[in-house]
């Protein structure tokens, strides 16, 4: 029957922030969304994340879907525990507690979410879907910090990487854009291809991961999300010295100094002006000197990103742009490939001008690196993980 959902049943995909909940119901076989929104302002006039979800909830059963396969939610931070995605008992609600200190403006977030399905729909199984569940498989080489080792024991300091769930959907929707089955395994129709993928998720927060054969093996966020490439606020990478060194020169607390790295660094600290690139690119285009910077800076330290992955992964077979600015920005993506030449990389321009966010594909010439946009959607993995776990045995 058309628009009904498929033999999955329909899930309901909760990200839960700490001042918004935006919700899908979404039919993990087809990818429909008959309903999608966003309740805003919690622990304001909105609310708490109890009362929000108990007025999407209202809202589903309003619109005749009572009956849910099982509610999916985004979680940040899964530490080292989590490798994969995993359904909600009270062990893992604890797990997922005892990690709230590594991602304190998130996990008790997501937390709220859980426990307010969980009071609302006894009995309605959920699936917890972690960002940083896809990097586990990284080796040490990759996610150890050359700091004293008992700030690893003690305080669960390394790189765990984020934006994991995207990963996991752009380099299978790849794989078998570049005729690659199962994510790049080898296979009797590839028996030597390990399929060798950068992923560069380039939204409000960006990263880059290197991704071998499937699996996760290098990416450029680390600890928190504020490392690695220039984001909209965040700075990406810094000398770590700089902290104490302005906290000498200007008295400012650390909290504050990150503070500053977090939310008025990266397009905006630069520009001055935006933490938007199409209001940057726009800028940048009419002659603005420190809005040309920004873009300099950003694609400068992006190109480094990927050639560093590139080593990672030991050669690469393609580079993938994902996420709002990758999905969109012609001008981003272009001035990239014209700096990874040395790697095989050629932009075809007009390939690379029509493919936005409803198209992707190849947007290189025909080389031994391709180049493709493939747009993102969490969302939809977040269902099919939750389908999938529901259904699973137990
Ligand atoms: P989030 O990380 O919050 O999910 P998105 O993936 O939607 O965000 O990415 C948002 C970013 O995408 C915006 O900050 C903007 O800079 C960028 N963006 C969206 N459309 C365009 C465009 N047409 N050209 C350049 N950048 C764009």
């Amino acid at each position: 029957m058309a628009g009904s959902p498929g033999s999955s049943g329909l899930v309901l995909v909760l990200n839960s922030g700490s001042s918004s909940v935006k919700y899908a119901l979404v039919d993990p076989d087809t990818g429909e969304r008959p309903l999608s929104g966003q309740a805003e302002n919690i622990g304001t006039s909105g609310g708490s994340h109890h009362d929000a979800i108990t007025r999407i909830l209202d809202h589903l059963d309003d619109n005749g879907h009572v009956d849910l396969a099982g509610a999916g939610h985004r979680v940040v931070h899964g530490g080292e525990r989590f490798s994969d995605s995993v359904l909600v008992d009270d062990e893992v609600l604890d797990a997922i507690r005892s990690f709230s200190h590594l991602a304190p403006l998130h996990n008790p977030a997501n937390l709220a979410g859980i426990e307010a399905v969980a009071q609302a729909r006894p009995g309605l199984p959920q699936v917890a879907v972690f960002d940083t569940a896809f990097h586990q498989t990284m080796p040490p080489a990759a996610y150890r910090y050359a700091v004293p080792g008992e700030w690893y024991t003690r305080h669960a300091v390394r790189r765990y990487g984020f934006h994991g769930t995207s990963y996991r959907f752009v380099s299978e929707r790849a794989a078998t854009l570049l005729g690659h089955p199962s994510a790049g395994h080898p296979s009797a129709g590839h028996p030597s291809a390990v399929l060798r993928l950068v992923v560069a998720h380039l939204g409000n927060g960006c990263s880059a991961a290197a991704i071998s054969g499937g699996r996760s093996v290098d990416t450029t966020m680390g600890l928190t999300p504020m490392e690695g490439l220039v984001m909209g606020t965040r700075s990406g990478d810094v000398d770590p010295g700089l902290l104490g060194y302005l906290a000498e020169q200007t008295g400012r607390s650390a909290a504050d100094l990150t503070d500053a790295l977090d939310t008025r660094s990266g397009l905006l600290g630069l520009s001055g002006a935006s933490n938007d690139m199409r209001t940057i690119s726009e800028a940048a285009e009419r002659g603005d000197e420190r809005a040309r910077l920004a873009l300099d800076v950003f694609v400068h330290r992006l190109a480094k990103a990927i050639a560093g992955l590139a080593a990672s992964l030991g050669g690469l077979d393609a580079l993938v742009f994902t996420a709002g600015i990758g999905e969109n920005s012609v001008l981003v993506r272009s001035r990239v490939l014209a700096r990874l030449g040395f790697l095989g990389l050629a932009e075809d321009p007009a390939a690379n001008a029509a493919h936005g966010r409803t198209a992707g594909g190849r947007i290189s010439r025909p080389g031994p690196v391709q180049a493709l946009v493939v747009p993102t959607d969490e969302e939809l993995m977040i269902a099919r993980d939750t389908a999938r776990l529901v259904a699973a045995p137990r």
